[in-house]
């Protein structure tokens, strides 16, 4: 009787907070999938795949029609003319990275670009070639890694530096992670890290680390899949080398939609760095009159090789407008309401959820990661049932469901309903 009560005042206090949010009209620009009665899914899986803006059909379907009326004229005419089409996008990616214009690019996706990336920022030489990430980095950035390490003729298994959770922990403390940069540093030639963790939500101190890293003569790159649009960024300012970044999580453009890369301005003129090559790299001046020496562009649009797909940035464009008009501030600021509001009531109702992500704010995006107290398949089933009542997130192996109360389109309804759903399937 008393926890229904308490539920209940709960449920008026969110629906409160919901009626004072400044940024609630930003979710009426999402179409929110509907569960199969017909209600609106309670969507915490941003941190896979973010909503579909609704303004993103009518700017695919103007290009459509600019193919479809102007033909190869749609390059060079219109309201978005194709061939400069990937710039509308770089003040507002510069914004959330907070970069210089020059310093980032729309391109490719995620591994490609950091493919592309470590062929510039991984010199190795024979007294410095490993490569550090974190043992429990995503796949694909320990596959990109291994291969350049193999590239240039080293053992992964030698030149691989891995760096684990002290025993039973299961977040990197800051202060382990600099001490082996400063033990290991001067044999490590790159460093490569998430800016938010994708299983456990733990943000890194990117500022503090590229410093060490920097102190210590190895270049630094973070993978931002998790972290752009999610949490601020002072890529610039940070001095942070290189980031790469795909814009489907928490930006919202879509299944593979075009990526994005961050090299700083202190490289933009460095002709010098071995780079791949292609047309779309080149200086757009005499691009088509086709020379034969490669003449990279100044700063990360250096770094592209093909003209990109339009139908891939014109979900981005669409997105970053309303990032733009929403203003990454005043998200993070609610973003970090609803994510410390997710936090507490779970463990007032779910005491017995382990929750890994980091309690402090400061050291987490928008998502939690939970560890509930039973069997894998006990879990499993868990987060099965959450799906049937349309409550998404999603599940990772081996224990952990991740969920993301994202600042455009989440309400505190939405985080009231999902620990009430929690609650009841632990009992
Ligand atoms: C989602 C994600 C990727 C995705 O890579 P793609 O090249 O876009 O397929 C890469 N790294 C991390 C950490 C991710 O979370």
């Amino acid at each position: 009787m008393t926890t229904r009560i308490a539920a209940t005042a709960h449920l008026e206090e969110a629906l409160e907070r919901d009626r004072a949010d400044p940024l609630s009209a930003c979710r009426e620009q999402f179409h929110i999938p509907l569960t199969a009665t017909g209600k609106p899914q309670s969507y915490f899986c941003g941190h896979s795949l973010g909503l579909q803006p609704r303004s993103t059909a009518t700017l695919i379907d103007e290009e459509l029609q600019a193919w479809k009326t102007q033909g190869v004229a749609g390059h060079f005419t219109g309201p978005r003319p194709w061939l400069s089409y990937h710039e509308l996008m770089t003040p507002t990616l510069a914004d959330l990275c907070g970069a210089l214009p020059i310093e980032v690019v729309a391109m490719n996706s995620l591994s490609v670009n950091l493919q592309l990336l470590l062929i510039s920022f991984y010199r190795p030489t024979p007294q410095r070639h490993r490569i550090l990430i974190e043992a429990s980095a995503f796949a694909s950035d320990r596959y990109a890694v291994s291969a350049q390490l193999k590239l240039h003729g080293y053992d992964p298994a030698q030149a691989l530096v891995e760096l684990s959770p002290r025993p039973g922990e299961d977040l990197l403390r800051t202060e382990d992670l600099l001490s082996v940069i400063e033990r290991e540093g001067h044999s490590i030639a790159t460093i490569l890290l998430p800016g938010v963790q994708y299983l456990t939500g733990q943000l890194f101190d990117m500022q503090r680390i590229t410093r060490i890293a920097q102190q210590h003569d190895c270049t630094i790159g973070f993978d931002l899949a998790h972290a752009i649009g999610n949490v601020p960024l002072q890529l610039h300012d940070w001095n942070v080398d290189f980031a790469v970044w795909c814009s489907y999580k928490y930006l919202n453009s879509g299944p593979g939609a075009i990526g994005g890369a961050f090299v700083h301005e202190r490289h933009a003129q460095n002709q010098q760095l071995p780079r791949l090559a292609g047309w779309w790299g080149h200086d757009k001046k005499t691009r088509f009159s086709m020379p034969h020496d490669y003449s990279p562009l100044p700063g990360a649009e250096g770094w592209q090789l093909s003209n990109p797909s339009v139908f891939a940035c014109a979900p981005l464009l669409s997105s970053l407008d309303i990032f733009r008009k929403a203003g990454l501030q005043a998200l993070r600021s609610k973003s970090v309401q609803l994510t410390t509001y997710m936090y507490s009531l779970l463990q007032e109702y779910s005491p017995q959820i382990s929750i890994i992500t980091p309690a402090d704010p400061q050291q987490r995006g928008c998502q939690l990661s939970l560890r509930l107290p039973m069997t894998h398949t006990e879990s499993k089933l868990i987060h099965e049932q959450l799906i049937n009542q349309g409550m998404i997130c999603d599940w990772r192996e081996p224990d952990i469901i991740r969920v993301a109360p994202t600042p455009l389109y989440n309400t505190f309804e939405d985080v009231w309903k999902l620990v009430q759903a929690l609650q009841g399937l632990l009992k």
